[in-house]
């Protein structure tokens, strides 16, 4: 070896060293550029106009290492709303830079834990964004009773920043959050909750029995389209909303995988888990009868959220989904946690990026 080369790999040698006795330096200023600029933006101003979806919790009750509670982020031009907000989403929000303080409004689509337990975080970060109203929560009756329990369970909380931060950070009458319930049941169907000239946000009843009411979304902006099938079994309601959506966000578990679970639970001993999950198909939809619904419906994109069960290794895709690929014709997605689609204002694209 030359002396030319010994020097270089010297120097080279020294400043790898360097650099590793300063790593910790280094990250600390990386973090601090990071910070500035992250806080600095609007994630929303940097969009394209359009509609927007990112999944902030594509899970269910059970635990995913993938997927948190149920939540759908929606960004219709420059607003911002979320539908469900389960465990984690919050979270997964501020990790996709689509800051909780940033939400205009929540929608539920109905109450079962899995759905709402969320909700206590979003308003408290949404609150903590300084904000002067309570976060409105949109969503059919029993929506009041629910924001009221959370509310009351904050109450304590509430006081405490109060006192510590002060109402100038943190503005007594932003608190919360406020419930806004719309009428819906079998004689009206359907909702309309958000009328302006370029948003339409309707809601319509869905099959969830016993759970009553239940409802899914449709999100119109510009030309856009996206329905969210909320929990269901299949159901016509659905798929006449979903006609000639851009995407059809539906739930999906795979009965085969459950019954498989059910009887693992038998075998183990586990007999209230095994009654657990003998009742949790009989409400829910496979993803071979998603995708029915989705090439009925005509729908370009079918995008499978409410993942049940966890899929943890990526060869149970296949089981799982069944025959969906052949049904539907269109592209279609299994939700993970910070899948973020853009749909851009009066076209036909839809473009998928990752925000996590
Ligand atoms: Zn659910
Ligand atoms: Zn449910």
């Amino acid at each position: 070896m030359s002396k030319r080369s010994l020097i270089i790999i010297g120097v080279l040698v020294a400043l790898i060293g360097g650099g590793f006795l300063l790593r910790g330096k280094i990250a600390v200023a990386l973090m601090e550029r990071v910070l500035v600029k992250t806080l600095a933006s609007d994630p929303i101003d940097a969009l394209p106009d359009g509609l927007h979806v990112g999944l902030c919790g594509a899970g269910s009750p059970l635990p995913d290492a993938d997927r948190a509670g149920p939540c759908v982020a929606v960004i219709a031009g420059k607003k911002l709303f979320v539908v469900d907000i389960g465990d984690g989403a919050t979270r997964n929000l501020s990790l996709m830079n689509l800051g909780p303080a940033r939400v205009d409004a929540a929608f539920l689509t109905h109450f079962h834990s899995d759905h709402i337990d969320g909700l206590g975080g979003l308003m408290l970060q949404h609150w903590g964004g300084s904000a002067q109203r309570p976060l409105t929560v949109y969503g059919p009756p029993g929506v009041d009773q629910v924001v009221f329990g959370f509310n009351t369970a904050y109450a304590l909380d509430r006081g405490y920043r109060i006192a510590h931060h002060g109402p100038k950070v943190m503005p007594p009458e932003g608190s919360g959050g406020e419930a806004r319930p719309f009428p819906i049941d079998a004689a009206h169907p359907d909702a309309l909750i958000i009328d302006e000239p370029d948003l339409k946000v309707r809601a319509f009843l869905v099959d969830h029995n016993p759970v009553e009411p239940a409802v899914g979304y449709i999100f119109e902006y510009k030309g856009r389209k996206v329905v969210i099938s909320g929990d269901t079994k299949p159901t016509a309601s659905v798929q006449a909303a979903a006609k000639d959506a851009d995407i059809l966000i539906h739930e999906a578990l795979s009965p085969e995988l459950v019954m498989m679970m059910q009887k693992s639970a038998a075998k183990a001993g586990r007999p209230n888990l095994a009654a657990i999950l003998h009742d949790i198909p009989g409400y829910h939809t496979s993803p071979e009868q998603a995708a029915t619904i989705a090439q009925k419906a005509g729908v370009k994109m079918l995008l499978l959220d409410h993942i049940v069960p966890p899929l943890r290794l990526k060869a149970l895709e296949g089981p799982f989904l069944g025959k969906a690929r052949q049904i539907f014709h269109g592209r279609l997605v299994i939700g993970t946690d910070g899948d973020f689609f853009t749909l851009p204002a009066n076209s036909t694209a839809i473009k998928k990026t990752r925000r996590l």
